[in-house]
């Protein structure tokens, strides 16, 4: 029997929202279509695909409206909906400009070997699964893709079950397209599902947490196809006795209470030279103490609801487990209900290393802080998490930036800024510890990753290499 799921409101907390599940027998026949079409589409070359992707582009404009009105109730959240819509159109826009200067359709090869000429083709993997998470489920459910079909591959992705109104006005501007429509398609269901289709593609870019990524990693060695991870992260800022205390306390803030602290760039703790540290914690409360929730009115304030029910509680172990070892609370700190749940801005102190709220994920508006007394206790600190996303690094000393920033064990460092890598997507960069496995989804090797490398060798000098 097809399984409806009831999805819960994140604002309002009720339940206004079901869909039903796809049958096991119907993945089978969706994903023998678009394979069936994928040939096509590869052998159409990149530029005409490109075409598709700007007309795919104008055809979510004509949507915009019912994809952000979408959104903001999957979300809960209307100013980051519209900047999530701006940020989908931006990717196309970029992968467009950027796909034709990565690829050249004929790359040169070269050998040393004599007489012998190489060159190379790049061949698709065929259909591509994009498996996406909650917490900017549009940007995250087509940001992998469009580099993934602009390589000549069909996709399937696979959303997540908490959040999937904006699917039907996407599949709308899709159908508009429909040399589109022929090889991209969008299935909204449960994780099931996710592992379901994994059986029927060639290729999986998953974005979601680190228990998540290792059942997609296990099941993708045993179907003998690359698997490509985006997980979660614990960044720290740093921030160094010559920086500019006020520029760096509501930079490192913002970043850690944007999106009410659901994006995995978030900053997730403040290491502090101790010789700034009353000065930034006395900052950063008063700053934080000015973000109101979105509640009453849900186009004002800053911090959005929980998406998922299930975070509240997590952060709210999070913060127990701190109280219990000793933490302060200068703000924040305790879960509103509104129906949907909130948390106002929580800014702590006393922390330890050991403690939950230092070595895991948060992913709500929690910044911990702790004081450090030399940039190698801080390097030290940062290092000992097993995520490596991101972090960041303040300081007005630029070349004392610049050697910690080297010595972070993290994917992206940013200097004197914070969540960059929501912003800059043309440069290649990977995730180390938990954080992720497999090449960039940016820059070159965010295209190549869906193709398999072909070397052809010619002999033209009628003297065979090998055989004399
Ligand atoms: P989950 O790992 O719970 O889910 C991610 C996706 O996987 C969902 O679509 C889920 O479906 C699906 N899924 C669940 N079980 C399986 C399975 N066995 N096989 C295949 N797919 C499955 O992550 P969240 O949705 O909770 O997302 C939050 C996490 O994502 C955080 O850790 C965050 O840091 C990380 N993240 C990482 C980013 C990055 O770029 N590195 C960016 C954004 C988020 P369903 O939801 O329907 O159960």
């Amino acid at each position: 029997m097809s399984q409806v799921h009831q999805i819960r409101n994140p604002w309002s907390g009720k339940i206004d929202f079901r869909f039903t599940e796809i049958s096991t027998s119907e993945v089978q026949s969706i994903c023998s279509r678009l394979k069936t079409h994928q040939p096509a589409w590869s052998a159409c070359g990149l530029h005409i695909r490109l075409e598709h992707l700007c007309a795919l582009a104008n055809s979510l404009r004509a949507e915009q409206q019912e994809i952000v009105a979408a959104l903001v109730e999957d979300t809960g959240r209307e100013r980051i909906a519209h900047l999530e819509f701006e940020l989908l159109i931006q990717t196309i826009e970029r992968v467009v400009a950027e796909a034709p200067e990565f690829l050249p359709e004929h790359a040169p090869a070269r050998t040393r070997v004599a007489p012998i000429q190489a060159s190379q083709q790049w061949v698709p993997y065929g259909l591509m699964l994009n498996i996406a998470p909650w917490n900017f489920p549009l940007l995250l459910s087509l940001l992998d893709v469009f580099p993934a079909l602009t390589m000549g591959n069909a996709v399937i992705i696979k959303p997540s079950e908490i959040t999937p109104r904006w699917i039907a006005p996407v599949r709308k501007a899709i159908a508009a397209v429909p040399e589109m429509a022929a090889v991209l398609e969008i299935l909204p269901g449960s994780g099931a599902l996710g592992a379901h289709l994994m059986e029927h593609v060639d290729v999986v870019s998953f974005t979601g947490s680190v228990r998540t990524g290792r059942l997609v990693n296990e099941a993708a060695a045993r179907l003998f196809i690359p698997a490509y991870l985006e997980l979660g992260g614990k960044d720290p800022a740093i921030v160094l006795a010559s920086a500019d205390l006020e520029y760096a306390a509501d930079t490192i803030l913002f970043s850690a209470m944007s999106a009410s602290g659901q994006a995995c760039q978030s900053l997730e703790l403040a290491l502090i030279d101790a010789s700034l540290f009353d000065e930034f914690v006395a900052r950063v409360v008063k700053r934080a103490q000015q973000m109101t929730i979105n509640h009453p009115d849900r186009a004002e304030g800053f911090v959005g609801p929980f998406i998922m029910e299930g975070q509240a509680a997590v952060v709210k172990e999070q913060l127990r487990d701190a109280v219990a070892g000793g933490a302060r609370v200068l703000c924040g700190g305790e879960i509103i209900a509104h129906g949907g749940l909130w948390l106002e801005p929580t800014v702590l102190i006393d922390v330890q290393p050991n403690m939950k709220i230092v070595r895991e994920e948060t992913f709500g508006p929690v910044l911990p802080v702790l004081a450090f007394t030399t940039p190698d206790d801080a390097v030290a600190l940062a290092n000992a998490s097993i995520y490596g996303l991101s972090a960041s690094v303040f300081a007005g000393d630029i070349d004392e930036a610049r050697s910690v920033a080297r010595q972070l064990n993290a994917g992206a460092v940013n200097i004197n800024d914070a969540s960059l890598t929501s912003r800059v997507h043309d440069t290649a960069h990977e995730s180390f510890g938990l954080s992720g496995l497999g090449r960039s989804r940016f820059g070159a090797e965010g295209y190549l990753r869906y193709a398999r490398c072909k070397a052809i060798f010619e002999n033209n000098s009628g003297t065979s290499v090998v055989a004399g």
